[in-house]
C-alpha cells in the first residue's frame, strides 16, 4: 500500500475508522481519534483567524505532551512548515532557529514563554504565540491536560468533534500533498552549528508507512514516546508510525526511568525506540524488572551507536532484543534497521554491531574519497539515496550541494557493507583520531569499554599529544555501586585493543554529557579534554 500524502491524512483515517480508539494517553488523560482530529482542526482555524498563512513557519517548542501533537496536525492542517525546537534550547539557540527559518508563530508552554521566550523573540518575524499550559512530573494525574483553555481552541471545538466522529472532513482546512515541506528538522547539533533539514510530508509518510509495514506490530497497538518528538526519530518511528497503524500513542512528558517504568506496566505498549543510554538508564532503575517489558513486540534504538555487549546484557536481564537502526535527521529517521525476523550481526573484525539492511527502496552505497563505490567489506563514506531523503537544508544552497549532490546524501558517516547486504556504521568521519598516523574510530574503544562490567556509559576522544598528534583519551561513568578506577581501565583496555588504539588516559565522570534526545556529546568531552 502507499503511503498517504500526510500524518494529517493518517489521524483523519484512523478518526473515521476508528473513532472512540485513544489516540493520545498522556498519565490519567486520554484523547480518542476523533477528539485529536477535531481539536486540531481548531487549532488551525485558530491560527488562520490570527493571519497564518499557508507556507508559514510555525516554531513548536513543547515536550511530549498532547499539545504537542494538537499543535503539530494544526498548524500542518493550517498549511503552515512546522519546526520543531528542542525545549531545552537556551536562549541563543532559539534565536538562531528563529531567525534561520523565519519563523513567524510560535507555540511554546506558558512558563517557558514567561521564563524566557518572550525576550528570545524579541525583535524575531514572530508575530503570533499560542501558549500552552505546562504539565510536569509535579501535577501528573491532575486532569489539566484536557482543559484545552491554555492552547486556545475555537469556540466550536464540541461541533467538530462529532463531526469527526461522524467521519466528516472540516472543508476549510487546506490538505497537505507528499511534497509540501512538513518540518524545518534542526539537527542535533552533534558535530557543530544545527542546519535546518526540509523534510517533506511524503519523507516522513514513506518512513512511518515503512515501520507500519516492517515491524509487524499489530493495528491499534500501544506506541511509547520514549524519544522525544520534537527529534525526526520519535515524530516518525512513534508519532507517525502509531497514527499510521492506528495506535495508541503514550506521551509522558520527559524521559524519567521510574515514570516510563510505571507507564510501561500500565499501557503494555508494543513498540518504542530511544537512545542506547534510555535502555540503560531504564536497566539501572531500582524495581525495573523483566514484567515491564513483557509487552514489546520491538523494541528499536536508533540515532546512536548501539554497544553490542548492552544488547546482550539488556536480553539476559530483561528479555527484549534491542534492534539497531540507523538514521539521521536528512533521511527522516531509518534508512537500515534490522528485519523482524532476523538479529544483526556483529562484525568479527571490530565487534561493532550492523545497523540492519537498507529499506526496499532505499540504496545505500559507501564511497571512497573520489566519490567512487568500494568493495564489500572495505570502508568508507555511506551515502543513502531513497523516497525518505530530504531535498536539502533550508536556505543554505551551499550546504545542500555538498551534502546531496546529484540528490543522494552524503552522511558523514564512515560505514562498510558485508557480501549480504548489512550495513555497519564505524563513526563519524569528524570523529576519527589520527595517534601517530594511525586511524582510531572511538566506537571501537568504547564497545570494548562497554563490554566491562563496570561501565554504564563510555566516549572516546582525540585529544592533542605533542609526541603522536592525537592520543586517544576515555571518559566513563560508572553502574551504581560499581568499583573500578583508571589504571584499571587503562589495563582493561590494552588487553584488548592494539597498542595505538588503547586509551592512554581514562576519566570517570558522575555522567557524561548528552543532547536532550540521550546522544553522548563527544564534542564537549573533547572541549574539555583541551
Ligand atoms: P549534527 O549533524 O548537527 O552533528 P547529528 O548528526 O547528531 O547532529 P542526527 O541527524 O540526530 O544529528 O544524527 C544522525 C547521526 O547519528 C548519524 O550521522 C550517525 O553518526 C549517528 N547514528 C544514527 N544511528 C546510528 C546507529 N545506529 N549507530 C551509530 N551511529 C548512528
Amino acid at each position: 500500500m502507499s503511503p498517504p500524502p500526510s500524518v494529517v491524512h493518517s489521524f483523519r483515517a484512523a478518526a473515521v475508522k476508528a473513532p472512540d480508539r485513544t489516540a493520545l494517553a498522556y498519565f490519567d488523560g486520554r484523547l480518542s481519534y476523533a477528539e485529536v482530529d477535531a481539536l486540531s482542526d481548531s487549532v488551525a482555524g485558530h491560527l488562520a483567524a490570527r493571519g497564518l498563512a499557508e507556507g508559514d513557519r510555525v516554531a513548536l517548542m513543547l515536550q511530549n505532551t498532547p499539545h504537542f501533537v494538537l499543535a503539530l496536525l494544526g498548524a500542518w492542517k493550517a498549511g503552515a512548515t512546522v519546526v520543531p525546537v528542542n525545549p531545552m534550547y537556551k536562549t541563543g539557540e532559539v534565536r538562531h532557529v528563529l531567525a534561520d527559518a523565519g519563523v513567524t508563530a510560535l507555540i511554546c508552554s506558558d512558563r517557558a514563554w514567561e521564563a524566557y521566550l518572550r525576550e528570545a523573540a524579541a525583535g524575531s518575524a514572530v508575530r503570533i504565540v499560542l501558549t500552552a499550559c505546562e504539565l510536569d512530573l509535579q501535577t501528573r494525574g491532575d486532569q489539566r491536560v484536557l482543559d484545552f483553555e491554555r492552547l486556545p481552541v475555537a469556540a466550536d471545538a464540541e461541533d467538530l468533534i462529532e463531526v469527526a466522529r461522524r467521519g466528516l472532513h472540516a472543508p476549510h482546512l487546506p490538505q497537505r500533498a507528499a511534497d509540501d515541506l512538513a518540518l524545518i528538522s534542526y539537527t542535533s547539533g552533534t558535530s557543530g552549528q544545527p542546519k535546518g533539514a526540509m523534510n517533506l510530508h511524503g519523507n516522513i509518510t514513506y518512513n512511518a508507512e515503512r515501520q507500519r509495514t516492517g515491524q509487524g506490530i499489530a493495528e491499534g497497538s500501544a506506541y511509547f514516546a520514549l524519544a522525544p518528538l520534537f527529534h525526526i526519530t520519535g515524530m516518525v518511528c512513534q508519532l507517525a508510525a502509531c497514527a499510521a497503524n492506528a495506535g495508541t500513542l503514550v506521551l509522558a512528558y520527559r524521559f524519567h526511568p521510574g515514570v516510563v517504568l510505571d507507564a510501561f506496566a500500565e499501557h503494555r505498549p508494543a513498540y518504542t525506540v530511544g537512545p542506547s543510554t534510555a535502555f540503560m538508564a531504564l536497566g539501572a532503575q531500582p524495581g525495573a524488572t523483566r514484567e515491564h517489558f513483557a509487552s514489546f513486540e520491538v523494541i528499536s534504538s536508533g540515532g546512536a551507536p548501539v554497544p553490542p555487549a548492552l544488547v546482550e546484557k539488556f536480553r539476559a536481564d530483561f528479555g527484549p532484543y534491542i534492534r539497531n537502526g540507523y538514521g539521521l535527521t536528512e533521511c527522516t529517521a531509518p534508512c537500515a534497521s534490522v528485519p523482524p525476523q532476523h538479529e544483526a550481526p556483529v562484525d568479527p573484525a571490530s565487534g561493532t554491531l550492523s545497523v540492519g539492511v537498507p529499506g526496499p527502496d532505499t540504496i545505500v552505497r559507501i564511497v571512497d574519497e573520489a566519490g567512487a563505490e568500494v568493495p564489500f567489506g572495505e570502508q568508507g563514506e555511506i551515502v543513502v539515496a531513497g523516497p525518505q531523503v530530504v531535498p536539502g537544508y533550508w536556505g543554505r544552497p551551499e550546504a545542500t550541494a555538498e551534502s546531496f549532490p546529484g540528490g543522494e546524501l552524503r552522511t558523514g558517516d564512515i560505514g562498510f557493507m558485508d557480501a549480504e547486504g548489512w550495513l555497519y556504521v564505524v563513526d563519524r568521519k569528524k570523529d576519527m583520531i589520527n595517534a601517530s598516523g594511525f586511524k582510531v574510530w572511538p566506537r571501537e574503544v568504547e564497545d570494548v569499554l562497554y563490554t566491562h562490567p563496570a561501565i554504564r556509559e563510555a566516549a572516546v576522544v582525540g585529544v592533542p599529544d605533542s609526541y603522536r598528534g592525537e592520543s586517544v583519551k576515555a571518559y566513563v561513568s560508572l553502574r551504581p555501586g560499581a568499583d573500578t578506577d583508571p589504571a584499571e581501565l587503562v589495563a582493561y583496555s590494552k588487553e584488548r585493543l592494539a597498542a595505538y588504539k588503547y586509551p592512554r588516559a581514562v576519566e570517570i565522570l558522575p555522567e557524561l554529557p548528552k543532547t536532550t534526545s540521550g546522544k553522548i556529546l563527544r564534542r564537549e568531552l573533547r572541549d574539555r579534554a583541551r
